[in-house]
């Protein structure tokens, strides 16, 4: 019998045809990531999305690495601050939702490694915040696209949250680190796609409702370089079957005519 940090490392990102074997929900028909064909989409009215004020403020997080890829999530042992109050609501979600990690997904090169694609346009990276309704249980995701930009070699937050990140090179390493959901987010965002799929790594666990924003935020390939090599090579799935779900965007094309 596998012991439970045995079973915890049963998958790799070099093996994801094989998931289903451990992981059968891996085989379901509303997966993530999918392609997402914009003309396909289906414009909907969404109500506005809103952060609490604590996404304004430097806070402080516990980045670890999971074996299979870094985790960032509230300390647990904080009296400083308390999650209750990180959360948003909006977008026609119910309830609040708070926020519960954030990760991110790369490739061997910056031609490659966000999970979502646009038009079959694949992006350098895609970062996952993870939020979840404390009612419900519901879990949605805000997913952002990352792209590679050395414009004037400035680092942004993304470039500190890689530098540690990437120094958590061994299963279960672990930091306190302080960073800013805002300035990672960086919250110019008001254009999405919404869809219902799935986690994209085991247990790939479906009905969670993915909000897709169009625009992407910047990373150094410096920065995305240091996480190829001192943490895994390639950290995405590939996209999964559509099959009869439907994709909403929250913008309306543009009048051809
Ligand atoms: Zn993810």
């Amino acid at each position: 019998m596998l012991s439970q940090e045995q079973k915890k490392l049963d998958w790799t990102w070099a093996n994801s045809d094989e998931w289903s074997i451990n992981f059968p929900c891996a085989n379901g028909l509303c997966q993530s990531p999918i392609n997402i064909k914009t003309s396909d989409t289906v414009p909907k009215f969404f109500s506005p999305l809103n952060f609490s004020s604590k996404y304004d403020s430097d806070l402080m997080f516990t980045m670890a690495n999971s074996g299979q890829q870094i985790l960032m999530t509230l300390p647990k042992d904080s009296n400083e601050q308390t999650g209750d109050e990180i959360f948003f609501t909006g977008i026609n979600l119910i309830g609040k939702y708070h926020f519960s990690n954030l990760h991110i997904h790369w490739g061997v090169d910056s031609k490659q490694g966000a999970e979502h694609q646009i038009d079959g346009n694949r992006f350098a990276g895609e970062a996952h915040f993870v939020h979840k309704n404390k009612d419900t249980q519901q879990l949605a995701v805000l997913a952002i696209f990352l792209t590679v930009s050395d414009i004037g070699n400035e680092s942004n937050e993304w470039d500190e949250y890689a530098n540690i990140a990437s120094q958590l090179t061994k299963t279960d390493d672990k930091t306190k680190c302080v960073l800013n959901l805002s300035r990672l987010m960086q919250m110019k965002h008001t254009e999405f796609y919404r869809y219902e799929g799935s986690l994209t790594s085991p247990p790939c666990t479906e009905g969670i409702i993915w909000t897709v924003f169009r625009d992407e935020v910047p990373i150094r390939e410096e920065s995305l370089n240091a996480l190829r090599q001192k943490i895994l090579p390639n950290t995405y799935r590939p996209v999964q079957p559509l099959n009869d779900r439907t994709v909403f965007r929250n913008y309306e094309r543009s009048p051809t005519i």
